[in-house]
């Protein structure tokens, strides 16, 4: 059995993060971790980079992706070991940037209501290019001296239910797992905690719903996760049948606070857990460019 640590959640500046695929895997080599995987919003543009980077490295890297899917709460899929040059993927995730480029502009509207004097071409030239995502609007306004950082920028407008939110399209929880498994991926719940689900019997419900459309693991391990938070989602787990993950969220320093690979109560992911998902890749896809949803 191979020991060590490893980060299986982590976006690079193909989204929201601020470090390039390559810088951030030397980051995480240089930090002593074995594995990490990719996972950016709606993308997998950064994965060949940071694969080829891990190679320098000496570092595992996992081709990976997150997306959120419709839920009253907030849902994400993490999707591991998908191959980021599917076709289907490729059309699929396309989609999922087209809705955040509807939502764009009507968040800017709002800010500019709300008096602040910002542009789409601002945010976007903040992107570099590359995927936008709320925590670009978010350096913006620290940027032009709106809010003192990032957090206050999200307490005060870009969160769920602030003024300047604007919720965006998005797949069903079933299409969303469905597009991960056609690209020869394992679809895994990202942070549970954020599905805002306080009865137990509830959660395992939807979990078990999500199973049936072929979800495979749960990300146990995460930063905001309370202890008891930690022990509620691994019982689940292992009541469910699932697979176990965890990693950071890292984004470098749009969202301060994290250290790859680490976190509060001495968070640690280890490598086992990796092998256990490693044993759950399935087939290579033979479905490549069959994806229908779209
Ligand atoms: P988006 O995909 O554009 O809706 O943005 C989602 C990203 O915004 C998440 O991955 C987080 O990095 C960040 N985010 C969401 N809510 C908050 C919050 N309340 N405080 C700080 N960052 C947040
Ligand atoms: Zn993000
Ligand atoms: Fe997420
Ligand atoms: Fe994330």
């Amino acid at each position: 059995m191979t020991t060590g640590l490893i980060d299986l959640h982590i976006h690079t500046t193909a989204s929201d993060g601020t470090m390039t695929p390559a810088r951030m895997v030397f980051h995480a080599a240089g930090s002593g971790l074995k594995a990490v995987a990719i996972t950016d919003h709606d993308t997998v543009d950064g994965v060949s980079e940071a694969i080829a980077a891990g190679k320098e490295a000496g570092i595992e890297v996992v081709p990976g992706v997150e997306i959120g899917v419709d839920y009253p709460g907030e849902m994400h899929i993490l999707g591991y070991y998908i191959d980021h040059k599917n076709s289907g993927l490729a059309r699929g995730l396309s989609c999922l940037r087209r809705y955040r480029e509807e939502r764009n502009p009507m968040m800017i509207e709002k800010l500019r209501e709300l008096g602040f004097d910002i542009t789409l071409e601002e945010v976007a030239g903040i992107a570099g290019g590359n995927v936008i995502g709320r925590p670009h609007f978010a350096a913006l306004l620290t940027r032009k001296g709106y809010t003192a950082d990032n957090r206050e920028a999200f307490d005060r407008y870009l969160g769920a239910g602030k003024p300047a939110y604007v919720k965006k399209d998005r797949l069903s929880p079933q299409d969303g797992i469905k597009m991960i498994i056609e690209a020869g991926g394992i679809p895994v719940l990202a942070h549970p905690r954020y599905l805002r689900i306080r009865e137990d019997h509830s959660l395992k419900e939807l979990i078990h719903e999500l199973r049936g459309f072929g979800l495979k693991g749960i990300e146990v391990f995460y930063p905001e996760h309370t202890p008891e938070e930690t022990e509620r989602f691994y019982q689940l787990a292992s009541a469910t049948g699932l697979l176990v993950t965890g990693g950071t969220d890292f984004h470098g320093t749009n969202k301060p606070g994290l250290k790859i690979g680490t976190g509060p109560g001495d968070l640690r992911v280890r490598y086992s857990l990796l092998e256990k998902l490693k044993k759950n890749i399935p087939n290579p896809s033979k479905n490549n460019g069959s994806l229908r949803i779209y």
